[in-house]
């Protein structure tokens, strides 16, 4: 599913953030990428994503360069093929829980109506079939992460990237939140997740630990 050979990021300022790094992952994997702050985790995340490109190697991602893409191509490859959860949950507040969801396909060229069914479905999948008019505010902070990662699979996407997803939660909503990224990685998504926590890192099938921008 992915696969990085001598992949080195370098941003504006000088900042060394990836140093040769080379790794695959296989599709339907479970892997955590764990690493103190700075490390590159992030980075190396928003490669796997094609959320940006590489200052140097390689980047495959379902078997694409990612150097190769434009822009366009690059959001067509996200759009196909990732889900993504991020710390912040990232809702529109003032919405509701069913079409905070259901915005996730708004540039896929389906109408509303179908829209709104595919995102009580995805909901009704990580739990959360009896909050659907629920705005963002009148939910957990568990709940709430649920309901982006949601809509981060509400096209069924083969790869899913999270990244610190229970950074915000208690453990409880984070043991729910692991939970079902466990379920989606069983149901046959590869799933790569950013984490500080040794303990969910250690309940993960494969780890990637990160120091000073190399694998370590
Ligand atoms: P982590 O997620 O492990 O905390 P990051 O990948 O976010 O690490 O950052 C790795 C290094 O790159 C850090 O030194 C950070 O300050 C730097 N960095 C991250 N993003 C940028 C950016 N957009 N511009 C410049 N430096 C950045
Ligand atoms: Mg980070």
């Amino acid at each position: 599913m992915i696969a990085l050979e001598k992949v080195r990021k370098v941003y504006p300022g000088g900042v060394v953030a990836l140093d040769d790094v080379s790794l695959t992952i296989a599709a339907g994997s479970l892997v955590a990428i764990v690493g103190p702050s700075g490390s590159g985790k992030s980075t190396l995340l928003h490669l796997i994503g094609a959320l940006d490109v590489p200052s140097g190697g390689v980047v495959r991602i379902d078997g694409q360069d990612v150097s190769g893409l434009s822009d366009a191509g690059l959001s067509r490859l996200r759009a196909s093929t990732i889900g993504f959860v991020f710390q912040q949950f990232h809702l529109a507040p003032g919405m509701s829980a069913l079409d905070n969801v259901a915005d996730g396909l708004l540039y896929a060229g389906v109408g509303l109506a179908s829209r709104r069914r595919q995102a009580a479905s995805a909901l009704a999948r990580v739990g959360l079939g009896h909050r659907l008019s629920h705005r963002p505010h009148e939910l957990s902070g568990g709940e709430r992460q649920r309901v982006a990662i949601a809509r981060a699979v509400l096209g069924d996407p083969p790869l899913l990237l999270a990244d610190e997803p229970t950074g915000n939660l208690d453990s409880a909503a984070g043991a729910a939140v692991m939970g079902i990224l466990s379920e989606l990685h069983r149901a046959g998504t590869t799933v790569v997740v950013i984490t500080h926590d040794r303990d969910i890192a250690a309940s993960l099938p494969r780890q990637i630990a990160m120091r000073d921008g190399r694998l370590s």
